[in-house]
């Protein structure tokens, strides 16, 4: 073979190796592009899966977001048109459509819907429009879109709504865009109520599930007028229980004013019969008459007074007075039926209490003689006390705290709401100790309502009852012109025996006139102090006493005190306030005692003290003290 022949050769067989390689080239480029394209196509495929996935979020959010502000907008609207108008706006803006309508039945004809004045619209001009259009459209139930919606309770979407004439205008006047509608009933307990109607373009054909949004979202408007009518309804039973009470209050005034002038005649001629010549039985008896006709008299003045306060006829006579001095006389006015018990009553006023204000006596008093009456009613051994405390106070105003305290039976705590209520008692069973009609504290809270005031009661059974309460007076003077400063600056005085809280209330009292005030824990104790101070320079000038005490010892411990005091102390003996005064066994052999009624007013006692310290220099007509000042023990 020539070298012309093997070159020939080795050339074909490059050739055909070349041939081969861009062959297979061209295979590896074709199958290269055809998994491009497939790559390209399941991209494709994937990013219109997300871009439907994306969609459907936006949409389940968007609908989330309708349920949720309907749900929010029920809870929170009262009015129902209202709640349907904004139902109607919040459907409309969230699927775009430019107007929608109520429907509600006719109060005319109750077998057709009417188009109620409730439209929105995004514009004002096609509101306009479709207000004018919309007014003489009617809809028997099953016929048309609304009607369907009232015969089915469902939701319904009407892809044409020229297919009924009615709707014909409304493309050519609105929008010709507008080719579709949906509509939805309202349905409050199960029960058809109304129609939401809205328009859209055909595109935005709506899914089942939106459908039943609607529904669901039509049941939530229900709710508001199902509220709605539950308050009308709540209303006019209140309306009428109302009207009811009044018309009882004001029968019940009318019947207790009638029964209080007979009741009246009845006291005043017992009392007058009670003054000719009787005997000792019919006294007996007569006597009983008062106390009876009196009891039924306070009865019927409560009743009155509630009644009053019910029927919307209690006026309050506002006024200046002393504040301190009206609730003393109180206290001063309840004392006897304390003391009859042995109970000792306790007054305390703060000094920071103004001394004159404004505000309404006697209801202050009504409230007072109330709690302290209950407070000595229901306690057999200890004390009641009195007191009231400076809480606020401006230029012009203030409130007062009062306290009115009690070592009695006190109150469960499950009780302590109820009793405030009229006819409420603690203690329901018919083996009731204690007697009463339950309805002192519901006037009392009544009362404070009138004057802005609030009642608490802090209590424990077996322990005692305090009842609280505040109320604002207007300021007429801070302080009384009347001072007790320096009126007893240097004297020493013992306080002897007696209740401790008493001890603390009486140096309250002296302290600011300038006394030096000691307290002795007993008789004992008493009698060393006495004898230690001796009778000279550094002797007492009051002794305190308790008449308690001297009761006890059958008065020689008064005749000891006597005997061991100096020429210049005056003693001071504490009497107990009782109604009928009696001849008291134990004489004071001194012109150095002298006696006071309890519960004591600061002023009543400084001017006793120092006029007592200036009578020493004269003589005093001892029989007539003692006969008229002193009381029986008991
Ligand atoms: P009344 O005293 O006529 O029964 P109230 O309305 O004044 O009516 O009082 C209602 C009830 O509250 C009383 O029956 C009693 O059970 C209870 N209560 C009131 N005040 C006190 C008190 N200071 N201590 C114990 N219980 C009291």
């Amino acid at each position: 073979m020539d070298i012309v022949e093997q070159l020939t050769r080795k050339l074909a067989r490059e050739e055909r190796a070349r041939l081969e390689a861009e062959q297979l080239l061209e295979q590896k480029s074709r199958e290269v592009y055809q998994t491009n394209e497939e790559l390209r196509h399941l991209n494709a495929i994937l990013e219109s899966s997300i871009n439907d996935k994306t969609i459907d979020l936006q949409k389940a959010n968007a609908r989330t977001q309708l349920l949720h502000q309907t749900v929010l907008m029920a809870a929170e609207v009262g009015n129902y048109n209202e709640a349907l108008l904004f139902c109607c706006r919040l459907v409309c803006e969230t699927v775009g459509s430019p107007v929608g309508h109520i429907y509600k039945i006719d109060v005319e004809n109750d077998s057709q819907l009417v188009s109620a004045d409730l439209h929105w619209s995004a514009s004002e001009q096609t509101q306009q429009l479709f207000q004018n259009l919309v007014a003489d459209w009617r809809f028997p139930r099953g016929i048309g879109l609304p009607g369907a919606v009232w015969a089915t309770k469902k939701a319904i979407w009407l892809p044409d709504i020229e297919s009924d004439p009615r709707y014909r205008r409304f493309l050519t006047d609105i929008d010709e865009k507008i080719t579709a509608a949906v509509a939805f009933p309202v349905t409050s307990d199960s029960e058809f109520v109304a129609v939401v109607e809205f328009f859209v373009e055909e595109s935005l054909k709506p899914s089942e599930s939106f459908l039943g949004l609607l529904e669901t979202i039509g049941q939530q408007v229900g709710q508001v007028l199902e509220r709605r009518n539950a308050l009308e309804d709540t209303r006019r039973a209140k309306e009428s229980a109302d009207q009811a009470n009044i018309a009882k209050s004001q029968f019940l005034a009318n019947m207790s004013h009638e029964i209080r002038t007979p009741m009246n005649a009845i006291i005043g001629m017992t009392e007058l019969v009670l003054l000719t010549e009787v005997t000792d039985e019919q006294k007996d008896c007569l006597t009983t008459v008062v106390s009876s006709a009196e009891d039924l008299l306070n009865i019927i003045n409560e009743i009155l007074d509630l009644s009053k306060i019910e029927s919307n006829k209690t006026e309050l006579d506002i006024g200046a007075f002393e504040l301190r001095e009206s609730v003393f006389e109180c206290v001063k006015a309840l004392a006897p039926s304390s003391h009859e018990k042995h109970l000792e009553i306790l007054f305390h006023f703060d000094e920071s209490v103004p001394y004159r204000v404004y505000g309404d006596r006697s209801r202050l008093r009504q409230i007072i003689f109330n709690l302290v009456g209950n407070a000595i009613k229901f306690t057999s051994r200890g004390e009641v006390e009195v007191s009231a405390n400076l809480i606020e106070q401006r230029e012009q105003d203030c409130v007062v705290e009062f306290s009115v305290r009690d070592t009695g039976i006190g109150i469960s705590s499950d009780k302590h709401d109820v009793i405030f209520n009229k006819f409420e008692q603690a203690d329901t069973t018919t083996t009731r100790k204690y007697g009463g009609t339950g309805l002192g504290l519901s006037i009392v809270t009544k009362l404070l309502n009138l004057m802005g005031g609030h009642l608490k009661l802090e209590s424990d059974v077996g322990v005692g009852s305090t009842f609280k309460f505040t109320l604002p007076f207007g300021i007429v003077e801070m302080q009384n012109s009347q001072t007790v400063s320096a009126r007893l600056s240097g004297n020493r005085v013992l306080l002897v025996d007696g209740n401790d809280r008493l001890h603390e209330i009486i140096s309250e009292m002296l302290r600011p006139a300038g006394a030096i005030v000691e307290s002795a824990v007993d008789r004992a104790d008493a009698l060393r102090r006495i004898a230690l101070q001796g009778t000279g320079n550094g002797a007492y000038d009051f002794i305190i006493i308790d008449q308690k005490s001297v009761v006890k010892f059958n008065s020689e411990y008064l005749a000891d005190i006597e005997h061991s005091i100096a020429a210049g102390t005056i003693v001071i003996v504490m009497r107990r306030a009782i109604r009928h005064s009696v001849v008291y066994k134990a004489k004071a052999k001194k012109e150095q005692v002298k006696f006071v009624t309890k519960p004591m007013e600061q002023m009543v006692l400084i001017d006793l003290m120092v006029s007592s310290k200036n009578d020493l220099k004269y003589e005093v007509d001892e029989h007539s003290l003692s006969s008229s000042s002193v009381d029986q023990a008991k």
